[in-house]
C-alpha cells in the first residue's frame, strides 16, 4: 500500500502542488523580509552602536577630560590626554578609541557625567582595514556632529526610565 500511495503521490504531483499552494498563500501576505540596505528595521533608543563625542549647541565640546570613561572601560580601549586651556577649562588633547578592542558594553557612556561620549545609532561602520577602526578625537567629534539629532532624541526618549 505504501508503494502505491507513494507512486500515486508522485504521479499526481501532490508535493509540487502543495508547495505551490503554500507559495500562493504567502504571496498575498505582508512581507516579513526587508530590502536591506535600502530598508532598515527599527532599533532601540538604547542601541549601542558606533561611538561619538558630542558638543553643546554652541559648538563647545562636552567632554571635560575627567577620564572616567577611560578608567571604567573593561577593554582598555580608550586613551585620553588632557591639559587646561588658557581660560582654565579642562579639555582633551587626545581622545582615542581602539574599536578593535571595544566590546560595546556601554560603560563609557554610563560613566560620563556630561553625556559626552555615547554609543550612537550607527551600526554601519565596517571597514576593510584595522587601522580605520582606530578612532581619534576628530573622528569621534565628526560622528557626534553627524548623529547629534538622533542621539539627543534617543537620550530624551530614554530619560524617563533612568
Ligand atoms: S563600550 Fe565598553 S569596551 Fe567599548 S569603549 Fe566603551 S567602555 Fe570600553
Ligand atoms: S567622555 Fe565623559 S567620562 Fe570620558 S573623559 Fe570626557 S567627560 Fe569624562
Amino acid at each position: 500500500m505504501a508503494f502505491l500511495d507513494k507512486t500515486a503521490r508522485s504521479f499526481f504531483l501532490v508535493e509540487l502542488l502543495q508547495g505551490l499552494g503554500l507559495t500562493f498563500r504567502y504571496m498575498l501576505k505582508p512581507k516579513v523580509t526587508l530590502n536591506y540596505p535600502y530598508e532598515k528595521g527599527p532599533i532601540s533608543v538604547r542601541f549601542r552602536g558606533e561611538h561619538a563625542l558630542r558638543r553643546y549647541p554652541n559648538g563647545e565640546e562636552r567632554c571635560i577630560a575627567c577620564k572616567l570613561c577611560e578608567a571604567i572601560c573593561p577593554a582598555q580601549a580608550i586613551t585620553i590626554e588632557a591639559e587646561p586651556r588658557e581660560d582654565g577649562s579642562r579639555r582633551t588633547t587626545r581622545y582615542d578609541i581602539d574599536m578593535t578592542k571595544c566590546i560595546y558594553c556601554g560603560f563609557c557612556q554610563e560613566a560620563c557625567p556630561v553625556d559626552a561620549i555615547v554609543e550612537g545609532p550607527n551600526f554601519e561602520f565596517a571597514t576593510e582595514t584595522r587601522e580605520e577602526l582606530f578612532y581619534n578625537k576628530e573622528k569621534l567629534l565628526a560622528n557626534g556632529d553627524r548623529w547629534e539629532a538622533q542621539i539627543a532624541a534617543n537620550i530624551a526618549a530614554d530619560a524617563p526610565y533612568r
